[in-house]
């Protein structure tokens, strides 16, 4: 199961190393795609463990600098030690902002399950404050959201709006689908009214044509707001959005823990699972 996993791995992941980060960042750029390149790892109970992944994206960002490709990086604070404390997350963030500033560069904060989202945004306001390159994605399955935007516009944080990866209870979280799109419509158009540029991070092609129509109505300008997917899903869809001139910028992900970021990819299409099946009865 896990060789077919590692199998179907390859499609989302650039690969293990840095360099293969580097060399999927470089192909997207070519086609006129920017990118932001994610370090997987999360959840680390080991400050050690945390002060290596700060190192490997202070690494990082000298790469991406040394290359002179146009990309970003991501992060998720438990990778940097938010299991063990706020303050270690928080300082091992700042380093890596800090860092990324000498190279005029950015980073974003990603998302993880909703025992995080609190603390997530918390550090990402402290950090603001001295840090106008950092920024936080927000997902429209939780009903907090809508408030959590409207805080991080007040203070000009540039928000990542996905629609949400990981199973939370419907106390919480929109249960149904065509609610949580419907929240991530509100939201967007939120955003692209009354946000620091946002980016606009889905692979839903009638939330995509909306954003389109809204920001044309609105004399919303094409450098106002970014377009983001995955690497791996809608390649077509992400080039003709480049073509047109809409800033378009991939997640590329790399390293050697691949295995819950794929699970999430996998549980994200009903097709994936017929995938698998097949390929274990065949
Ligand atoms: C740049 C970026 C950063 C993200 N960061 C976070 C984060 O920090 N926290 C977080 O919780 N989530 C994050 N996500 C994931 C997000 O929450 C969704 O789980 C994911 O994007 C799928 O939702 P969708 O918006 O594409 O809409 P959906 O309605 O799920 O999908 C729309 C269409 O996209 C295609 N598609 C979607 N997923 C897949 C897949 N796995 N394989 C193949 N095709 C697929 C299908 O054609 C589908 O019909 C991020 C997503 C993006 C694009």
């Amino acid at each position: 199961m896990r060789r077919l996993l590692a199998f179907f791995a390859k499609r989302y992941i650039a690969g293990i190393e840095i360099k293969n980060a580097i060399e999927a960042a470089r192909r997207l750029n070519s086609l006129g795609i920017l990118a932001t390149i994610d370090n997987l790892g999360e959840n680390v109970s080991d400050i050690h463990k945390a002060k290596l992944s700060v190192r490997e994206y202070h690494r990082l960002l000298e790469e991406i600098d040394k290359a002179k490709v146009k990309s970003t990086v991501s992060l998720k604070l438990t990778h940097l030690g938010l299991d063990i404390s706020e303050d270690l997350a928080r300082a091992n963030a700042e380093s890596i902002l800090r860092k990324a500033m000498q190279y005029g560069n950015s980073v974003c904060l990603d998302m993880e399950g909703s025992g995080y989202t609190k603390r997530t945004i918390d550090i990402c306001l402290s950090l603001r404050k001295d840090y106008p390159n950092v920024s936080i994605a927000i997902q429209s399955y939780l009903k907090r959201s809508a408030a959590d935007i409207t805080l991080l516009n007040k203070n000009s944080i540039s928000v990542r709006l996905v629609k949400g990866a990981y199973k939370e209870p419907p106390e919480i979280a929109f249960a149904d689908k065509k609610d949580v799109d419907a929240n991530y419509e509100a939201l967007m158009k939120e955003l692209l009214l009354h946000g620091n540029r946002p980016a606009i991070a889905t692979h839903d092609e009638r939330l995509i044509n909306e954003a389109i129509r809204f920001a044309n109505d609105n004399a919303i300008g094409k450098e106002s707001f970014e377009f983001q997917m995955l690497l791996g899903i809608k390649r077509g869809l992400q080039k003709r959005l480049a073509d047109e001139s809409f800033k378009m910028r991939v997640y590329v992900p790399y390293g050697a823990e691949w295995l819950p970021y794929t699970l999430r990819r996998f549980r994200e299409r009903k097709e994936n699972i017929y995938f698998v099946l097949k390929n274990i009865f065949d």
